[in-house]
């Protein structure tokens, strides 16, 4: 019995796995269940689950669900607030944490888990865009094992070596290949990007997502934060990463090694894939998805990503070769430019200048602690918010 506590569990991240755990009863043993204030699906999932707490930051919410609990008779314990996320991370009866909360929030409760040597199923990419150096450090120290959900970097896992040291050469790997769709608007003429609205951007033609995430594919700053993301889980590079444009979804990363040969990962464009692939660990389960088809793929494409007509991954190559600070401002910068898009207030074309003019306004300084990263994100969120106000 493996027990868990699933940070973020009414995302699209959340309900999968939740999805994968429920085909398998007697494996898997909820011990938390965390949101946001979705206190209604959270309250379904604590009459299916019967976890032992479950935890809205937003406090109203959290009352809410803890009359509908103790109507039901359940015995959840109902808490709220940003600590009790971090509480539920390191319960000396969590075995592991599935990272799925969006965004900057999902950093401390994440680092918790870490520290505490949890396992850590890590779909949070920014947790490890923001403190990569800072999180690697502390998966180290406590002898975590981390295994990435994002369906790349968990392909990109499968076909490095079992036993990867870290160390690329050494292990005869020449470069990464991480896989893009491109997104709704790869094919968009570029004078259409300006009018593009927040339902458009988040019309994603290969996978269902959260609204964050499905903006960052659209921009293609998902691409750029997976290629900081796979700098710190495989040690790689700026450019031993390639960006490769592959509109099926169907390879989800590829290694090369120096022989020539390249492995690649393949499957359905579905999450349970990687969900299951880091639940059963080092075990492999069913994930209630289809089989691949081939014949029904038959073609698969392959193209060199467009920097002109997606700047966001320019700007992420550009952060990750300042390193520092660079990527926490980046990051920072762009949940500030994308929350304003979906709430209509910019267009999308605005996303990367906002994002530009951030990261030219400050300086990347050093990652030595947490705080580090943390004054670097409120800095990078105001000098946003102050741009977007004054555009
Ligand atoms: P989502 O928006 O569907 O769900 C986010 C979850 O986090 C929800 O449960 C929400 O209640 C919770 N949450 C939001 N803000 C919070 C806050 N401030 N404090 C605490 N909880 C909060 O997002 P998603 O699409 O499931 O993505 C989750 C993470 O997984 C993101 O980091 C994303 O980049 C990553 N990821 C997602 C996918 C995908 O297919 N959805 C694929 C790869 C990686
Ligand atoms: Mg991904």
């Amino acid at each position: 019995m493996q027990n868990l506590t699933i940070l973020g569990a009414t995302g699209s991240i959340g309900t999968s796995t939740l999805d994968v755990v429920a085909r398998h009863p007697g494996k898997f043993n909820i011990i938390a269940l965390t949101a946001n204030r979705q206190a209604d699906l959270l309250f379904r999932q604590c009459r299916q689950f019967k976890p032992q707490y479950a935890v809205l930051l937003d406090e109203a919410a959290a009352a809410q669900l803890r009359l509908w609990v103790r109507e039901a008779g359940l015995n959840t314990e109902v808490l709220s607030g940003a600590g009790a996320l971090e509480q539920v991370s390191v319960l000396s009866e969590v075995d592991t944490v599935m990272a799925a909360i969006v965004g900057a929030a999902g950093l401390q409760p994440t680092l918790a888990a870490a520290r505490a040597g949890k396992k850590i199923l890590l779909a949070n990419k920014e947790t490890l865009v923001m403190a990569g150096n800072v999180f690697m450090d502390a998966v180290r120290a406590s002898g975590s094992v981390l295994l990435p959900i994002d369906s790349e970097h968990n392909a990109i896992f499968q076909a490095l070596p079992r036993d990867y040291n870290g160390d690329m050469a050494s292990n005869g790997v020449r470069r990464i290949l991480l896989t893009a769709s491109g997104g709704p608007f790869r094919n968009t003429p570029f004078a259409e990007l300006q009018h593009v609205t927040p339902e458009q951007a988040c019309a994603h033609p290969n996978w269902v997502m959260g609204r964050k995430i499905s903006v960052d594919s659209a921009s293609m700053m998902n691409k750029g934060l997976e290629v900081i993301e796979a700098h710190w889980l495989f040690n790689a590079g700026a450019d031993d990463i390639q960006v490769v444009v592959h509109p099926q979804s169907v390879i989800h990363s590829l290694v090369e090694y120096v022989d020539g040969s390249v492995l690649a990962q393949l499957g359905n464009p579905d999450m349970r894939i990687p969900i299951a692939y880091g639940l059963a660990y080092p075990e492999r389960i069913d994930a209630g998805v289809a089989a691949l088809d081939l014949f029904k793929v038959a073609t698969m494409n392959f193209s060199a990503p467009d920097f002109e007509r997606f700047p966001c991954l320019a700007l992420a190559y550009q952060a990750l070769r300042a390193a520092g600070t660079a990527p926490a401002i980046l990051n920072a910068a762009n949940e500030v430019a994308v929350a304003a898009f979906l709430d209509k207030q910019i267009s999308f074309l605005s996303i990367p200048r906002v994002i530009e003019d951030v990261l030219n306004a400050l300086t990347a300084n050093a990652v030595r602690s947490l705080d580090d990263v943390l004054g670097a994100d409120a800095e990078a969120r105001r000098v946003a918010r102050q741009r977007i106000s004054s555009s």
